[in-house]
């Protein structure tokens, strides 16, 4: 495809990893977001504890999305390889875990794996001694899987690195600038040979989006080693602990229909806090270094969405799953932004 000038609305997630996959194309991109700059931490990218679990996620997602997720999962080492920064990406597989009276929730989310899941490795039950072997941190659930298809990634690390790697492309970024309409070959008012809408929250009215509001924590657990992430199955919370390097665990997340950005709550605190310990209890003496809280962007039926028009590309929708999406779906938008008809992908 010829060299094309590119306007991005939009310096999330979506657009950084748009922008440096466009640049990288050969093409001219130009980036519009509101923060004060690539460090400026308001997108939901950068909160997100970056699960890469196309399997676990059928709980709340459907086949198409771990269809897509398991095609991410191929395509992130491509991806961070041509970094400018490292990124620390780990794909060993995460652990669910369930104690003992809670078996009734795990059953039914191992029911929807081997009914739904598309592809990958069923879930492999784990003796006591074989969660000892993969987690020796881990002690108290009764019920154990290794999920072998999953992995993790650094999200902020991942944005930074993003940011710089477009950049380093020759990007040009507009900071301090809210985008008010976006329409096909034009972003305010200012001509493009295509334009990509990827403001998360922001690209309301133009789609009927909601903000679910989600909640971590970054412990700083100096001596608790554990290789992957952690899935706790309980009837009311889903907690998940995800290693990061610096001795650091993130533990996350609530989920909350509310667009409140207020600090964590106490309910949440103590939800996701004493989970958490009941998995790992060496915990106890973590210090709590970090919390932060910010909106999934989320359409009626919890689907992403991509619709492609000629000279106009829209991707919203990535809800709790925005990491294990995005490189599946930005692939799918580019390819399609060669064939100038009007479609929108289908992942019902
Ligand atoms: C607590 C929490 C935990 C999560 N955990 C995970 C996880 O473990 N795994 C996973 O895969 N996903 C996770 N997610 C989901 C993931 O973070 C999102 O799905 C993803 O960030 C969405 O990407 P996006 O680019 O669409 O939106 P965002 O990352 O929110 O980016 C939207 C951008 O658009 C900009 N913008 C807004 N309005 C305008 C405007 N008018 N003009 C220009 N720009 C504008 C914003 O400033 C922002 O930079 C989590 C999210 C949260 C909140």
């Amino acid at each position: 495809m010829a060299a094309l000038s590119i306007g991005v609305a939009g310096a999330g997630l979506l657009g950084r990893l748009l922008a440096w996959q466009l640049a990288g194309a050969g093409h001219r991109v130009t980036v519009f977001d509101p923060a004060t700059g690539p460090l400026e931490r308001g997108a939901a990218g950068w909160t997100a504890a970056g699960m890469l679990s196309p399997l676990a996620e059928l709980e709340c997602g459907n086949e198409a999305v771990a269809r897509l997720g398991l095609r991410s999962l191929a395509l992130w080492p491509h991806i961070v390889a041509g970094l400018p920064q490292p990124v620390d990406l780990r794909h060993q597989g995460s652990v669910l875990l369930a104690h003992g009276p809670d078996l009734g929730a795990a059953r039914r989310l191992l029911g929807l794996l081997s009914t739904k899941a598309p592809g990958g490795q069923p879930p492999e039950p784990l003796t006591p001694e074989q969660v000892r072997e993969l987690e020796p941190a881990v002690h108290g659930p009764a019920h154990a899987w290794l999920l072998h298809d999953e992995g993790q990634i650094h999200t902020v690390q991942a944005m930074q690195a993003l940011a710089a790697g477009a950049g380093d492309r020759g990007v040009q970024w507009h900071w301090g600038r809210s985008v008010r309409n976006v329409e096909p070959g034009c972003i305010d008012g200012q001509r493009y040979d295509w334009v990509f809408d990827v403001r998360g929250l922001g690209a309301r009215p133009s789609l009927p989006l909601r903000g679910v509001r989600g909640e971590v924590f970054w412990l700083h657990a100096p001596g608790v080693v554990l290789h992957r992430p952690l899935r706790l199955l309980h009837p009311r919370w889903r907690v998940y602990l995800v290693p990061r390097p610096g001795e650091l665990v993130v533990v996350g997340a609530s989920e909350i229909e509310s667009e409140d950005r207020s600090p964590i709550s106490l309910r949440s605190t103590l939800a996701l806090l004493s989970a958490a310990h009941s998995v790992v209890p060496e915990l106890a003496e973590a210090r709590v270094v970090h919390s932060e809280v910010n909106l999934r962007p989320a359409l009626p039926d919890n689907l992403p969405h991509l619709d492609v028009a000629p000279g106009l590309t829209r991707i919203n929708g990535l809800y709790r799953h925005g990491w294990l999406l995005a490189p599946a779906l930005v692939e799918q938008a580019l390819v399609a932004m060669e064939q100038p008809v009007h479609a929108e992908a289908d992942f019902a």
